[in-house]
């Protein structure tokens, strides 16, 4: 969908809808930030103009406190001397790099959230490849944690049982703050292996005590949105930034990962020659978890059960009855994604060798067969964010339960995706999959705890926009 360039309607949409800010950044440098609304619909969600203005606040705070600035340089001496003396300018919250591709974008939008919700500037650590994969954020100041941050060395080493880690403090009462000691840092473990002292993070008192601390350094790898709205302080914010609840990650994916050059180039010329030309375009995304290599016959059927059903792709006559040829047939390209090559040969092959009922042709294409995950490749990630972005260039898509890749791609595109479910003792599930409740990404390690009544509880049951998933039973997101 290309729109005239510089007509007032494109500059709107370039800055989409006003969630970007225009000044403090090189284009030249970030091609994708000012780019990407020549490449995909405009969204219907509106960002709130209070999100917004939040977004512009944010952006003044890091500017005033980020790398470099007199603030950081004291909270830093804050940080050695160990304990917090008198008040702090500004507080820090510190992410760390951790898991696969989709598992840290969406851990890092959450982060980025809870550093809004509690006025913290965030920086993030840049591990092995989040600068060669992504522009910065925010205007004039990096995101990126200096590489002589005083803790850098002792990430490796933080794990739950860690002195400074909130939940073994709390565990082994070390957290005794009525004598008024506060802790320069802790240490916040939020991984999906975490106990039941670390989710205590979702209460409260604990938030009360933490917004004390001017140094919070978090590893997580999940999208831990949903159980922020079950903390009541948070929760009147939360509902003025997002009116329309569902669509969090939406504007936060948005506003906040924008593919850096290298991966814009990869993006760009595959849309100028596979997807542009389509009138109508179906990502389809198959994560299989399973340690053999594929493809599968049981997954197989399961793609074409889901897109022949929800009629997101033509059937096709197998008796070849159909020879007319038309002249200018509507062109429907299917972009698929998979470490494995096979499921979309197999598609390919299918419209090759049989006309489809409609009178439609369809090109099947897939960008890359990685047939393994792999974390050390730098063009391994450069094309597994590439697809991620492409899938959400498309009208409509499919995605593969469980799998934060294909959350990405719906939450960017602003989707509600169709779910394959996850297939047990290979078998076709039936029905093959279902259209999700909302764009949002799943929690899928969420506590199940009432703070209040220090009791377990249901939190899918709590408030009516926090749910279970569609595609993990335990699993909570925002609807
Ligand atoms: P999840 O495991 O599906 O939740 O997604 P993650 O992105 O966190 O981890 C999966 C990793 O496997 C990705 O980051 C890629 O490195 C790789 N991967 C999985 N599926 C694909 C795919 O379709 N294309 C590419 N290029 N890589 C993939």
């Amino acid at each position: 969908t290309v729109r005239p360039q510089g007509s007032q309607e494109a500059n709107i949409d370039k800055l989409l809808g006003g969630l970007l800010a225009r000044d403090g950044f090189d284009e030249s440098r970030c091609a994708s930030r000012f780019g990407s609304y020549l490449y995909r619909k405009a969204s219907s969600h509106k960002p709130s103009p209070y999100l917004i203005s939040r977004l512009r606040r944010y952006e003044d705070l890091h500017k005033r406190c980020g790398p470099d600035s007199e603030s950081y340089r004291a909270a830093l001496e804050q940080l050695k001397s160990g304990t917090k003396i008198g008040s702090t300018d500004c507080n820090y919250l510190v992410w760390m790099s951790f898991s696969g591709l989709g598992n840290r974008i969406l851990a890092l939008a959450s982060t980025f959230l809870y550093a809004l919700l509690t006025d913290r500037v965030l920086l993030i650590d840049r591990g092995k490849d989040m600068e060669d994969l992504f522009c910065e954020p925010f205007p004039e100041k990096s995101w990126l944690l200096p590489l002589d941050f005083p803790l850098l060395d002792q990430f490796n080493s933080f794990n739950p049982n860690s002195t400074h880690c909130h939940g073994n403090m709390l565990k082994t009462n070390a957290m005794n703050t009525s004598s008024g000691v506060i802790p320069s840092h802790l240490y916040l473990h939020l991984v999906h292996d975490y106990g039941d002292h670390d989710k205590l993070f979702f209460c409260d008192d604990e938030q009360s005590l933490l917004a004390k601390v001017p140094w919070l350094i978090m590893k997580t790898d999940n999208y831990f949105v949903p159980s922020l709205f079950l903390i009541t302080s948070f929760e009147q914010e939360l509902g003025r930034l997002f009116p329309e609840k569902g669509t969090v990650f939406h504007h936060l994916g948005r506003y906040l990962f924008h593919p850096s050059n290298h991966v814009w180039a990869l993006i760009t010329r595959y849309h100028q020659t596979y997807l542009a030309k389509a009138d109508e375009s179906i990502g389809i995304q198959v994560r299989v978890f399973d340690s053999r290599p594929g493809p599968f016959k049981h997954v197989m059927d399961q793609i074409l059960a889901c897109t022949l059903k929800e009629k997101l792709l033509p059937e096709v006559d197998m008796q070849d009855s159909v020879v007319t040829v038309s002249e200018n047939p509507k062109l429907k390209v299917v972009l698929m994604t998979s470490l494995n090559a096979g499921y979309s040969e197999n598609l390919r092959d299918l419209y090759w060798e049989h006309p489809t009922i409609t009178g439609e042709v369809v090109g099947v294409y897939q960008p890359s067969h990685e047939e393994y995950q792999q974390t050390e490749r730098q063009m391994h990630n450069r094309k597994a964010w590439a697809e991620m972005y492409l899938l959400s260039l498309t009208d409509a898509l499919v995605t593969s339960a469980w799998s934060t890749f294909g959350y990405v791609a719906q939450g960017l595109g602003g989707m509600r995706p169709w779910i394959l479910y996850k297939p047990e003792n290979e078998t076709t599930p039936d029905p093959a999959c279902q259209r999700a409740m909302s764009m949002e990404p799943c929690f899928h390690a969420p506590p199940f705890y009432d703070c209040k009544a220090k009791t377990g509880i249901d939190t899918g049951k709590i408030v009516p926009h926090v749910r279970h998933c569609e595609d993990m039973s335990w699993g909570l997101k925002v609807v």
